[in-house]
């Protein structure tokens, strides 16, 4: 049989106004879940701390001398929702028989949690947690999210529909993604890759519970950027069947431009010179951004630097604390 100790982990960055209610819930889930003898007394919840400008680590450390059920690690720096996530579940690789990880700002709906340890005894190793629906976001993130997905499929990348970071997986599955050593980490990605039976849970996505988005647009388009560049060499492919295509159009002009010649209608023509011009140009550009923007993610690979650096990490047995 396998052992069911279950560690929540939390990526948080500036969340400082929700921690406490999240740590609340979080902490009477898992309660609950101990009472009815599905986890064991050793699950706790992890918060990594990535690396937040305003009071989220002192209220971790607070909540952590509260309750010892709730943990901590505390990152070095900033690194990013990803890699904060990764942190984290590294950490609780170690200690914990499964690792459900979820946002701090309660969007993701507690309760699925208890299908997904469910299922998890059920033999699942992999539990995705899918929005059955869209309607709290606004209609501006809902379609450029499903646009995302709908991209990411068409480009030949693996990922699950509406499937967001919401998810439950055992041990082995985390020793899997250990071994994927990538710096430009996208993870909903990479986990499909692990294989292992996987199974879905529904839930629906609530709105933020305090504070605002810490995804700008910004930070949502580099997001998306990351996920093709890193999971597909499509784009670089379609660059060579566009220079086939262009090839073969540009045999079909030079016939053209000889018959014409051969004719004596040489002056006309201007405008459509012109415009292959600009046409090879942009494209020439575009492609050279293309073949860029993965010649600059083998630079930061072959580097190696560390993904994350933890300065301290708050967990332990009641006693053994200190
Ligand atoms: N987050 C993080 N580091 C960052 C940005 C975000 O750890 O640099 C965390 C954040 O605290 C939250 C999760 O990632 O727990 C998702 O962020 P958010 O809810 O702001 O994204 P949205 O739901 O708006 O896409
Ligand atoms: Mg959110």
């Amino acid at each position: 049989m396998r052992g069911n100790t279950l560690y929540i982990v939390v990526p948080c960055y500036n969340e400082e106004e929700v921690l406490p209610e999240t740590a609340r819930r979080l902490g009477d889930k898992l309660k609950t879940l101990m009472n009815a003898g599905k986890i064991s007394p050793r699950s706790r919840v992890l918060f990594v701390n990535d690396g937040s400008r305003d009071k989220t680590w002192e209220v971790i450390t607070a909540l952590h001398r509260d309750n010892p059920l709730l943990c901590g690690a505390d990152l070095t720096r900033n690194r990013g929702h990803q890699n904060a996530l990764l942190a984290g579940l590294m950490t609780a690789k170690d200690k914990a028989d499964m690792v459900i990880s979820m946002d701090a700002d309660l969007q993701d709906d507690v309760d699925a949690a208890d299908a997904m340890v469910d299922k998890y005894l059920a033999g699942a190793d992999i539990v995705y947690g899918v929005r059955s629906s869209r309607k709290t976001d606004t209609f501006f993130k809902r379609t450029t999210a499903e646009a995302f997905y709908r991209m990411m499929d068409l480009l030949g990348a693996e990922t699950v529909f509406n499937h967001a970071d919401y998810r439950l997986m055992s041990k082995r599955a985390l020793e899997g993604l250990s071994q994927f050593k990538e710096v430009n980490l996208f993870l909903r990605g990479i986990v499909p890759m692990i294989g292992y039976a996987a199974d879905t849970v529904e839930y629906e996505r609530g709105e933020r519970f305090a504070g605002e988005s810490k995804y700008p647009l910004k930070k949502m388009v580099a997001f998306a950027l990351e996920g093709v560049t890193s999971l597909s060499v499509r784009p670089l492919r379609m660059i060579t069947g566009l220079g086939f295509l262009v090839f073969f159009v540009s045999l079909i002009m030079i016939a053209y431009n000889v018959v014409r010649w051969a004719t004596g209608n040489t002056v006309a023509g201007w405008a459509s010179l012109a415009c292959s011009v600009w046409f090879i140009g942009g494209l020439i550009l575009l492609s050279l951004g293309v073949i860029g923007e993965y010649l600059g993610k083998l630079y930061l690979e072959s580097k190696g630097r560390p993904r994350y650096l933890i300065r301290e990490v708050l967990d332990g047995e009641p006693g053994e604390r200190d």
